[in-house]
């Protein structure tokens, strides 16, 4: 083990991971360094050649591998902020509440276990808890991760910012399902910030459509995040401490999470994800 700490990287650019990511138009996109430049192929993963019978074939050449898990990546959708965010370095050292340890533990068993399996796992995690503690770095560092090593379909989705797709498409005579069916069908899927906004029957309608195609297809997974809970606190004292500290009553302190989407989509998501509650302070807050 030592030895191996020892060596020395080989390519300060991409720290021998043969690709570099960067934050291109609000989403994060990745290339291939340029210590892998393909001579064999010159980047486009297939080889023109002659075989032994004499016959001219197409191969797929041995860097095509990293070329499909880039392109997996690059339409993964995940937003440009969390460009260099990773399970590696999701804080949880004290004064960090203790669950945020536990979340990145069951985040890293949630990969294992999905990579044991081969993929034939249905179970996501649900990360519950108040804004600012990381839900979706560590969503986002579990589809990264399961992309870039292990070349696994996944997609990250704004619920809120597709529905707005999808009432701006209406507009322009394209149909829900134009904007639906790429998440419905893809393995993995992150949706974050489930239950934000006003969730009116129309919305619930195509929320129901996307988590119910996804309960009914034993091969998908889905990741959530949410500031909802399913408890609320119970003593109203906490309640009023809370909102003085913050000045404000929240969405989230009043209503749980099957208050706002309704008990036949929260069961469904029960059934589908393991809970993953997350407690504690906002980083964000914390640093001013
Ligand atoms: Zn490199
Ligand atoms: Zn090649």
């Amino acid at each position: 083990m030592k030895q191996k700490a020892a060596s020395a990287i080989q390519c300060s650019t991409c720290r021998d991971h043969q690709y570099v990511v960067f934050n291109q138009k609000g989403k994060v996109q990745a290339e291939a360094c340029k210590c892998v430049a393909c001579e064999k192929c010159h980047g486009t993963g297939r080889i023109f050649g002659e075989d032994s019978d004499g016959i001219s074939r197409i191969r797929i050449c041995e860097c095509a591998d990293l070329a499909k898990k880039l392109k997996l990546f690059n339409n993964a959708g995940i937003p440009g902020k969390f460009v260099h965010e990773g399970l590696s370095n999701y804080e949880i050292t004290p004064p960090r509440h203790r669950s945020l340890k536990d979340a990145l533990t069951r985040s890293r068993t949630f990969i294992k276990e999905f990579v044991q399996m081969k993929g034939q796992y249905s179970q996501g995690l649900l990360f519950m808890g108040e804004p600012g503690l990381g839900k979706t770095h560590l969503a986002v560092s579990i589809i990264k991760e399961l992309i870039l090593k292990h070349g696994v379909e996944c997609k990250f989705v704004d619920f809120f910012e597709l529905l707005k797709d999808i009432r701006h498409g209406y507009g322009e005579d394209i149909s829900e399902s134009d904007f639906i069916n790429p998440y419905v069908n893809v393995k993995v899927l992150v949706i974050d910030e489930l239950a934000k906004g006003r969730n009116t029957d129309w919305e619930l309608t195509i929320l129901d459509h996307f988590i119910s195609s996804r309960y009914n297809d034993d091969n998908k997974v889905t990741l959530v995040t949410t500031n909802f809970k399913d408890q609320l606190e119970n003593e109203i004292g906490q309640h009023d401490k809370g909102n003085q500290r913050t000045g404000i009553s929240n969405a989230s302190t009043r209503y749980t999470l099957e208050e706002k989407i309704g008990p036949r989509i929260f069961s469904r998501l029960m059934e589908m994800c393991k809970k993953v509650n997350l407690q504690g302070k906002d980083f964000r807050q914390e640093q001013f």
